[in-house]
């Protein structure tokens, strides 16, 4: 069954990030952020090339020091090298000011600044090296996003809510108070940096939290209040399962109002684990809420006791991994290819039913069964493989099923291509 979301974006203006469109008609945008130094020029340019490799559209770096901002134009330079032209947003907190002054070839390198309205220093000095910061993206041409954090929250602007809170007959309630004083931040935030002259397809808003509900809320006001771009995050969102669900119910209600032009997964990486995983999760949910493709999709039933062996998960395993092994060179060559469904099944109580609903399947034999495997492509059956092999045969097939599929859109695109027609740009 095609899987494509009828939901009605919520109206932004559109904002450029380098040659990322954001907000306005433009799909939801992929964003990460790198967990390396960023003065280490060569490990934080192998992370933003594998971010960006994963489908990182976009790649934020700390710009915390002078080695930070210095590393940053050479950064691009490697990246560009690399044919690795994912735009890079700078994280500033408290000295950005700064930075952005002493190193201008960064603040030039940069695609996006990204300032926290609560770490930009306090009272007179907040607001004097908040204007310094809207002054370099102004003079750059850069957007900004104003992102606001819980954890980091203005404290001058809670005080001054709690003052006024406290002489109402009936006061609200901390949480009350801290969530007004969240979007009151953005907000103010925002209107300031276009009083500094910041133009208004130029800014885009955060409010990140770390809890579910709190988080939808705080969204669902802000879209009320303003018609900003918006970037989700759940912050300090965890680790493993937790992350990804937390995320996942935050983000999926908000993308599934509108609400939304750029995410990012904010997972705690296991130790060694890989940086990718956030790209990879961002990319899914938006996936499978049928709001952007990416690469095929597997579909696999759980498995259950009628599965004669683990047979059956090492195939959708190994299937899932051929799968984005062969994306770079699909994609290249076989438009539409990323719409794929690929159905790997334990038996036939399902099996047949899911395979001729995929675009390609397999049933694999569950216990008592006759150890054979049909295979179906667009709803027929094709072939039946048996012995050994299966998995290597079924691939075969995958691929030969790709070429036919898609090759016939791709002499289209080449055709357009050779008659000087224009082609949608990728963001
Ligand atoms: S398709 Fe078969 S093996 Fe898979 S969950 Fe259903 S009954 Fe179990």
């Amino acid at each position: 069954m095609p899987n494509t979301a009828s939901i009605t974006r919520r109206s932004t203006p559109t904002v450029r990030i380098g040659h990322v469109p954001v907000g306005g008609a433009h799909p939801v945008v992929v964003q990460s952020m790198t967990n390396t130094d960023t003065a280490d020029v060569e490990t934080t340019t192998a992370q933003c090339a594998e971010l960006a490799r994963a489908g990182s559209e976009l790649v934020r770096v700390t710009v915390n020091d002078d080695g930070a901002a210095a590393a940053v134009p050479r950064i691009r330079e490697r990246l560009d090298a690399l044919g690795v032209h994912v735009p890079l947003v700078g994280d500033f907190h408290f000295n950005g000011h700064r930075l952005l002054e002493k190193h201008p070839a960064c603040a030039q390198a940069l695609a996006k600044f990204r300032i926290n309205p609560g770490n930009v220093g306090r009272g007179r000095k907040r607001d004097e090296q908040f204007a310094r910061m809207i002054e370099f993206a102004c003079r750059h041409e850069k957007p900004v996003r104003i992102g606001v954090n819980w954890g980091s929250l203005d404290q001058d602007l809670l005080a001054r809510l709690l003052d006024d809170n406290a002489r109402r007959p009936r006061p609200k309630s901390l949480e009350e108070v801290t969530h007004d004083a969240l979007l009151e931040s953005a907000l103010s935030s925002a209107q300031r940096a276009e009083e500094l002259g910041l133009p208004h397809d130029r800014i885009i808003l955060s409010c990140k939290l770390s809890g579910v509900q709190d988080l939808i809320r705080a969204y669902r006001d802000l879209a009320a209040r303003c018609d900003y771009p918006l970037h989700l995050g759940l912050t300090e969102a965890g680790m493993g399962s937790k992350g990804i669900v937390a995320s996942t119910a935050a983000l999926a209600v908000l993308l599934q109002e509108g609400i939304g032009d750029t995410i990012r997964i904010s997972l705690t990486p296991q130790p060694g684990g890989n940086r990718t995983q956030e790209v990879i999760v961002a990319q899914e949910l938006l996936q499978t809420m049928g709001l952007r493709s990416f690469t095929p999709l597997v579909v696999a039933c759980p498995g259950c006791g009628r599965t004669s062996s683990d047979y059956f998960q090492r195939l959708a395993e190994e299937i899932q991994d051929y799968l984005r092994e062969r994306m770079p060179h699909w994609r290249a060559r076989y438009p539409g290819v990323e719409e794929m469904t690929v159905a790997v099944m334990g038996c036939v109580v399902n099996g047949p039913g899911e395979s001729k609903n995929a675009n390609i399947g397999i049933s694999l034999p569950g216990s008592g069964e006759r150890p054979v495997a049909p295979v179906y492509e667009d709803g027929e059956k094709t072939v039946t493989l048996k012995g050994e092999g299966i998995a290597e045969a079924f691939k075969q097939r995958v691929e030969a099923y790709v070429r036919r599929t898609y090759e016939e859109r791709a002499v289209d695109v080449d055709t357009r291509k050779a008659s000087g027609a224009a082609t949608a740009p990728l963001p």
